[in-house]
């Protein structure tokens, strides 16, 4: 059998087991994986190198408008590229509908603006204007296209849909087979908050943790998974920051509810005193939900360990520290209108590689069901998150013994900061193949501008309801609406 490629003696690691040997590639895919394999155009010599299912970033905002009307700073080439060093080799940012838009010219945006990457993606659909058509003709439309989530929001005034357009959307993912994100926090606590810290001047960085309480989260959280119950809905919860809420998220799973959840570096890493510096340096840690406290990362860290979390995802949201970001509004702009998010695409599996599997708290299987595998399960990537024949060929190759203290230029972003600056990592993706094709190889970007394709994915696997929605009112066990795989 002829390879175009043969990765040799490294250490096979895959969600599920770690062995010595060879991976031989042909046209894009994984053809065979052996003891030792002969030939190939292109050997790669892994020997002493760890040889993994490339990362899934299922959790990007990349070349996306704020509701207010500002462009993150990545766009798909320098996003992809960044994603890549970081050791991944596909991802699903999101394409966001703002209100009035059609879904249809929501997803022809993207299509332009995705061309450029040089890794394969997908996107997640963010909706926040659910009308009739929206509901009835444009969201099937788009799941037979093979995009198979989408994301809501209950905060923020410009995107938060409200408890029945939360059902409304659910019910509509449920009879096409796909899952609903949501940003879970509540909207009125927060914006009563904002009114009574405004009132009191207390208006700097470091006030946004304050403004978006735990309580917040729990309470959004518990009520987002009640909605999805009741129409036996799917969820995935996005960047659960609050002990609190993994409480429930695990506390549901056990009770048998389809519910999936994320949470990300930052909340493991960082605290909210990183907002409280001198000037405005805290704007470069404005995120929601906001940084925590140390006992919340503890805690966090246990539920990643414990199985709460299917992926740690990186939430990359990249605002310059400059006017065309963070101060959109201004310099010394009160906390409620500098730009929310920080970067961290290419940080996201060093980080925990390193604070994981090198700090013993996870093992080498586990960084590659958080890191590729599950979000692969979870959003229908068939043919990615594994190292088997038939599979996609992207792989990362890890050196795990090189440490390096994390710098911007090692993020390849198009970012002015990196909120892990000077961080001590250990283990380095060296190698990132996308369907056979090297992108990244030892610092040095390979490949050409528009490698990467857009991924079809399949409907998620619905399980069984649990039976709270009426059955007069379920279209997925009585009339038959469910489109077949
Ligand atoms: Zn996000």
């Amino acid at each position: 059998m002829e390879f175009d490629t043969v990765i040799h003696g490294g250490t096979l690691v895959t969600a599920s087991e770690t062995s010595k040997g060879d991976i031989g590639i042909r046209d894009g895919r994984i053809v065979a994986l052996a003891e030792s394999l002969p030939g190939g155009e292109r050997r790669i010599d892994a020997g002493g190198r760890l040889v993994m299912p490339g990362g899934i970033e299922a959790h990007a905002h990349i070349a996306q408008e704020s509701s207010s009307g500002i462009m993150g700073a990545d766009d798909y080439l320098s996003g992809s590229i960044s994603a890549a060093f970081g050791g991944n080799s596909s991802f699903i940012p999101f394409a966001a509908q703002h209100r009035g838009q059609s879904i249809d010219d929501v997803i022809a945006t993207y299509d332009q603006r995705a061309a450029r990457s040089v890794i394969d993606y997908s996107y997640h659909l963010i909706v926040t204007d659910p009308t009739a058509e929206v509901l009835e003709d444009q969201l099937p439309r788009a799941f037979k296209r093979g995009i198979t989530s989408f994301k809501v929001f209950m905060t923020y005034d410009m995107m938060n849909i409200g408890d029945g357009g939360m059902l409304d959307i659910l019910t509509v993912a449920r009879a096409h087979g796909a899952i609903t994100m949501v940003h879970a926090e509540n909207n009125d606590m927060i914006k009563w908050m904002n009114k009574r810290l405004a009132a009191a001047d207390l208006t700097e960085p470091k006030y946004h943790a304050i403004s978006r309480p735990e309580l917040a989260e729990e309470e959004a959280i518990n009520r987002a998974v009640s909605l999805a119950k009741l129409v036996d809905a799917p969820l995935f919860i996005v960047h659960v920051s609050t002990a609190g809420g993994a409480a429930i998220v695990q506390r549901e799973k056990l009770a048998g509810t389809r519910l999936f959840a994320e949470t990300c570096p930052q909340y493991l890493a960082l605290t909210r005193e990183k907002l409280d510096q001198p000037g405005m340096e805290g704007a470069k840690f404005v995120c929601s939900p906001p940084l925590r406290d140390a006992e919340t990362q503890e805690a966090l860290w246990r539920h990643v360990q414990a199985g709460t979390f299917e992926s740690v995802s990186s939430d990359h949201a990249p605002y310059r520290f400059d006017d065309t970001g963070k101060f959109m509004n201004g310099r010394d702009t009160p906390y409620p209108k500098i730009a929310n998010g920080m970067p961290g695409i290419a940080a996201r599996l060093p980080y925990l590689f390193s604070e994981g599997v090198v700090k013993g708290r996870i093992s080498l299987n586990e960084f590659v069901a958080l890191s590729s595998t599950n979000a692969a399960k979870t959003f229908g990537v068939t043919k990615k998150g594994g190292l088997a024949p038939g599979m996609d060929a992207d792989i990362a190759i890890w050196n795990p013994e090189v440490t390096r203290n994390t710098t911007l230029a090692d993020q390849h972003d198009n970012m002015d900061y990196t909120p892990f600056e000077g961080m001590e990592l250990t283990g380095v993706p060296e190698i990132v193949l996308n369907r056979g094709a090297i992108i990244v190889e030892h610092g040095e970007l390979k490949c050409q501008e528009g490698q990467g394709r857009f991924v079809p994915r399949a409907p998620v696997d619905l399980g069984k309801g649990r039976g709270y929605l009426a059955k007069e009112l379920d279209p997925v066990r009585n009339f038959g609406a469910r489109i077949a795989p």
